[in-house]
C-alpha cells in the first residue's frame, strides 16, 4: 500500500492504473475510519482493480471552527485499516496541498454550488456545509481522475447532491451508493459516535428507534408524512439528553412530501451536548 500526500502523485498513480487497463475506486472519507467506512472499502475492493482511500478532514464543510478542531483523527490507525482492507492507495494531503497556503487557504475562491438541494436540511442547519462538500468532493474528483467513487447512505444528502453534481457538471465518475452500517442497537456508526458520553450514547439510540417507529407506520399503510414526523419527533423529543433539530420525510428528488407516493426517506438529526447526529431510513412504500 502506498501513502501519498500529494494531488500530483496521486493523479499520476491512477493514471498509470487506468493505463495499464485497470479501473479505479475511490472511497473518500474524513478518517477516524469505523466499519462504516470499511464496508464502503470492501465494496470499492471487490469491484474495482486500484483503490484510492482520501482522508482529509475537510475544513470548507465546517462552519464551526470548534467543531472541525474536535473532529477526531488517528492517521496511524486509519493507515492500518486501510492496509488490512487491502487498498492501494490512502492519498493524506494537507490542508496546504488540497486548498492552497496562505490566508483564507480553508475559503477557495472558486466554489462549487450544490444548488437548492444544498440549502435544505442539513444545509438549512449547517450554512455553507454543502459548497464545502462540493467543492472539495469535486477537487477529489479531479486529483483521482476517471473512477467509481464509494459513499454510503448514512449521509444520503450528501449522496443527492455528489450524484446530482457529477450528472449536472459531467465528471467521469460513477457514483456508488452503499447501505448504512449500524451499531447493535441500531445507531448509524459514525466517527462522531466516539466523542459521546456514556450517557448520550444510550440517548443516541433514539435516532434509529424513530426512524423504525416512522418505517412501521408506513409499513401499516400511513401515508400522511405529517403523522410519521410528528412519531419521530415524539420519540426524539422525549428522550433525555436529545435535542431534536429536524425530522423530515423526502422524495427522491429530496423534496419534502405531504403524501408518500413513491419512494421516500425519513431523515432525523439531533443534538446530544455538543455533538450533532443525523440519521436516515428508506421508507416501505
Ligand atoms: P465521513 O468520513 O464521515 O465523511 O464519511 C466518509 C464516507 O463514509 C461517506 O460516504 C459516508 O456516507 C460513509 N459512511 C459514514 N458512516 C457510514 C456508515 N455508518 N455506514 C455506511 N457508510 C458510512
Amino acid at each position: 500500500m502506498e501513502v501519498i500526500r500529494t494531488i500530483a502523485a496521486t493523479f499520476a498513480s491512477c493514471e498509470a492504473a487506468r493505463g495499464d487497463g485497470r479501473t479505479v475506486g475511490l472511497v473518500p472519507t474524513m478518517g477516524a475510519l469505523h466499519d462504516g467506512h470499511r464496508s464502503l472499502i470492501r465494496r470499492a475492493r471487490a469491484e474495482r482493480d486500484h483503490v484510492v482511500v482520501s482522508v482529509f478532514v475537510n475544513p470548507l464543510q465546517f462552519g464551526d471552527p470548534a467543531d472541525l478542531e474536535a473532529y477526531p483523527r488517528n492517521e496511524q490507525a486509519d493507515l492500518e485499516a486501510a492496509a488490512v482492507e487491502g487498498v492501494d492507495v490512502v492519498f493524506v494531503p494537507t490542508v496546504e496541498e488540497m486548498l492552497g497556503s496562505g490566508e483564507g487557504a480553508a475559503e477557495a475562491a472558486v466554489s462549487v454550488d450544490p444548488g437548492p438541494l444544498g440549502d435544505r436540511l442539513e444545509g438549512a442547519s449547517r450554512p455553507g456545509h454543502f459548497r464545502g462538500v462540493a467543492t472539495a468532493v469535486a477537487k477529489l474528483f479531479n486529483v483521482v481522475g476517471p473512477c467509481a467513487a464509494y459513499f454510503g447512505e448514512k449521509d444520503a444528502q450528501q449522496l443527492a447532491i455528489v450524484d446530482r453534481m457529477v450528472r449536472d457538471l459531467s465528471f467521469p465518475v460513477e457514483i456508488v451508493a452503499c447501505p448504512t452500517v449500524r451499531e447493535p442497537d441500531g445507531l448509524a456508526m459514525s466517527s462522531r459516535n466516539r466523542r459521546l458520553s456514556p450517557e448520550q450514547r444510550e440517548a443516541a439510540g433514539c435516532l434509529f428507534l424513530a426512524l423504525s417507529e416512522a418505517a412501521e407506520l408506513a409499513r401499516a399503510g400511513e401515508r400522511d408524512t405529517a403523522k410519521l414526523v410528528a412519531v419521530m419527533a415524539r420519540e426524539i423529543g422525549a428522550t433525555p439528553k436529545a435535542a431534536l433539530d429536524y425530522a423530515a420525510v423526502v422524495d427522491d428528488a429530496f423534496e419534502p412530501v405531504e403524501r408518500i407516493e413513491g419512494p421516500a426517506r425519513a431523515l432525523v438529526a439531533a443534538r446530544f451536548g455538543e455533538i450533532r447526529l443525523i440519521d436516515n431510513l428508506r421508507l416501505p412504500s
